[in-house]
This record gives structure tokens, sequence and C-alpha cells, in this order.
């Protein structure tokens, strides 16, 4: 593989550090327990500790090397996983070491668990920290310290636990607040940038094949004008709809704004792009109609060129669907291929009557 630039590289840890909370719990904890376990390394050196210094160093060590692994690999569900591994690993050993203090090591574990990798890992790495501490009965002093132990850990684990399991969830719902087009739920811009990046970056890369469609309803200031607003609104969720419901689970489907939308269709076997296009036109143009007034639309069909990035893409298929609007709208339009300018082609127009409901 080829190396990547520093800069390049240092710019998608920036972006994961902001965007990945767990990568980001795994750099700052990395980096902190790294420096606070070499304070008691130099400690452990200045009071002729060396066995235990050479047990703390081991811990630093290993926990830079999951710090490098996250850093350098970018894999957060691994290097948490990694990283749980290691720190209660560390735990047992210190226990072993040093005796009850490491006890006091396991709370900042229990805890930690959950925030370094996935709830379930969390809550089995936990279970054994447990198990193991609880099995080594000469750690505690009475059968009641023993037990106060257990309580006090099991708690702070359920507490973990939930408090990981909400914010999960409120991750998810701010997720979908901020992709989701809260008319149609279908992607707002942000997601469609986010998705036709991608699929520059992995036609680059291996060679795969994309299909954007930009379509955008024919004549529908007139049904707001004829019929009011709020018919609009429902006419597009329910143009929406309808979209979602034929095309594939791994399709994208955005709102680009207003009445125009954007379809992002990845290898569709040995369909051409304009056949495809043409059969979703079929089957969805004309489907929907409100007081005898009809929803069609014109598109532009593009498939992605080898050197071509996002907004060029976008800008070939929104010059196709103009094209199809000039051409008495109802109807796709597949564009030049990037690199035969003029090679504009019009696809067999789908026959409508357009003066049918008139
Ligand atoms: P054309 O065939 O040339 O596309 O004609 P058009 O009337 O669709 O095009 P134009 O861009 O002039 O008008 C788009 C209209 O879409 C304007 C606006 O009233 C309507 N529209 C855009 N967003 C919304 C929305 O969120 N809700 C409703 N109800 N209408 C919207
Ligand atoms: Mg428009
Ligand atoms: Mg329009």
């Amino acid at each position: 593989m080829k190396a990547q630039p520093y800069f390049e590289s240092w710019e998608r840890v920036r972006r994961q550090f902001r965007d990945d909370y767990q990568f980001a719990m795994i750099v700052l904890f990395g980096a902190l327990a790294a420096a606070v376990i070499t304070g008691f390394v130099i400690f452990r050196l200045m009071i002729g500790h060396y066995f235990g210094a050479v047990v703390n160093l081991m811990i630093v060590t290993s926990v830079l090397l999951v710090l490098a692994y996250a850093i350098r690999s970018g894999r957060t569900q691994r290097a948490g996983r990694f990283f749980a591994v290691v720190v209660v690993i560390a735990c047992i050993a210190s226990t072993a070491m040093f005796g009850r203090t490491g006890i006091l090591w396991g709370y900042v574990v229990l805890w930690i668990n959950f925030l370094l990798t996935g709830r379930r890992f969390a809550l089995v790495s936990n279970l054994i920290l447990m198990t193991v501490l609880i099995i080594e009965t000469s750690l505690f002093e009475s059968i009641l310290e023993g037990v106060t132990y257990i309580v006090t850990a099991l708690l702070v684990t359920t507490f973990a636990y939930i408090f990981a399991e909400r914010l999960a969830r409120y991750q998810d719902q701010l997720q979908m607040l901020a992709l989701q087009d809260p008319l149609t739920f279908a992607g707002n811009r942000r997601m469609m940038r986010r998705d036709l990046t991608a699929a520059v970056s992995a036609n680059r890369r291996s060679g795969k094949r994309f299909t954007l469609i930009l379509l955008d309803l024919d004549h529908f200031k007139r049904i707001n004008d004829q019929f009011g607003h709020e018919v609009g609104d429902r006419a597009l969720r329910e143009f929406a709809d309808l979209v979602r419901e034929h095309i594939r689970t791994e399709d994208g489907f955005y709102r680009f704004g207003g009445e125009e939308f954007v379809l992002l269709l990845p290898d569709h076997g040995p369909a051409s792009a304009g056949e495809v296009a043409e059969s979703l036109h079929r089957r969805i143009s004309n489907q929907l109609s409100y007081f005898g007034e009809a929803i069609r639309f014109s598109a532009g069909v593009a498939v992605l060129g080898g050197d071509e990035d996002w907004p060029a893409w976008i800008t070939r298929a929104d010059r196709a669907m103009y094209q199809a609007k000039h051409a008495g709208r109802d109807r796709i339009v597949l564009a030049s291929d990037r690199h035969r300018p003029g090679a504009d082609a019009i696809t067999p127009k789908t026959e409508r009557l357009r003066d049918a409901d008139a």
C-alpha cells in the first residue's frame, strides 16, 4: 500500500479525533495513562523498587503500543478492545504485585472500559476483572469487605453500562438529525456530500462503478400555487416514499434542495446507467397525482468518471437535467462521457401523454 503523505494522514487523525468519540477517548486516556504510570515508574526507581518499575514500564509500553495502533490504523473498535484487554491485565498484574492498591485502579478500569470499547465487550472485561480480584481472597480483610467490593464494582459497572447505552442512543439520534431531511426523511446535503466523497474514493481505489441521478419535479410550483404549500409538502413526502419503494437498500437517496433529489446507485449489474434510470423513471414518474395534477420529473444521469471529483460529477448530472427540462420535461438525459464533450445523448423518451389528465 502506498504510504499516505504526512499531512493527509495527520488530517485524517484530526478529523477522527473530532468525529469519533471512542477514538478520542482511546487517544486521551492512552496519553494520560502513559504519562501518569511513567510517573510511577520514576517514583519506583527512586525508592529502589526495581521490579515494580519494570512491571509499570511494561504497562506503559503496552498502552503506547495500543495508542500507536489506534492512530496509525484508525480502527477504533479493534484498538478499543486491545486497550480494554491491556488495562484489565495491567490491573490484575498491579494487584498481584502491589496488593490492595490495585483494587483502586480497578474502579478506573471498570468505568473507562465503557468509554474505550463497546458495551458488551466492556461488560465481559469487567466481569472477568471482578471475578479474578474476588477469587484472590487474600486481598480482602473480611468477608464483608469482599462483599462490599462486589456490590460497589457491580454498581459502577451497571451505571457505566446505562451511561454508555444512553450515549449511543443520543449519538444515533443526533446523527439522524444531522444527516436527514426532516420533511422527506431522505438524506440531506451533508449526507450526500459524505456519500459522494466516499463513492469517488471507492471508484479511485477499486474502480467500482457509480451512477448519479439528479431529478427535479416538473412544474412543482403549480402544485403549491393551486393547492397550497401543505399539499406541496405532502406531495414531496409521498414522492420520497415512492422513490424509496423502488430503489435498493444500497442506493443512496438525498434531498438536494426544494423539489430536487439525488440518487446514488452503486454497481447496478449489466444494465447501463441509462437503462436503470429509464426504468426508474417509468416506474415512478406519473404514479402520484393531486387533484388531477400528476407528479412527473426530469432527470440527468451521470456515470462517475475516473478522474472526476464529486462537484464536477454532480454538475454534469445537473446540466443533463436542464437538457431534459429544455427538451420538454418528464424524461431523463444521460450526461456526456467526461472525455467526449458534446456526446450528450437524449435517451429514448419515455412517452407520456402529458395532457392525459387535462
Ligand atoms: P420546473 O419544471 O422547471 O422544475 O418547474 P418548477 O415549478 O418545479 O420549478 P421551480 O424551481 O420554479 O419551482 C420549484 C418550486 O418548488 C418552488 C417552491 O414553491 C417549491 N418547493 C420547494 N421546496 C418546497 C417545500 O419544501 N415544500 C413545498 N410545498 N414546496 C416547495
Ligand atoms: Mg428545481
Ligand atoms: Mg422543478
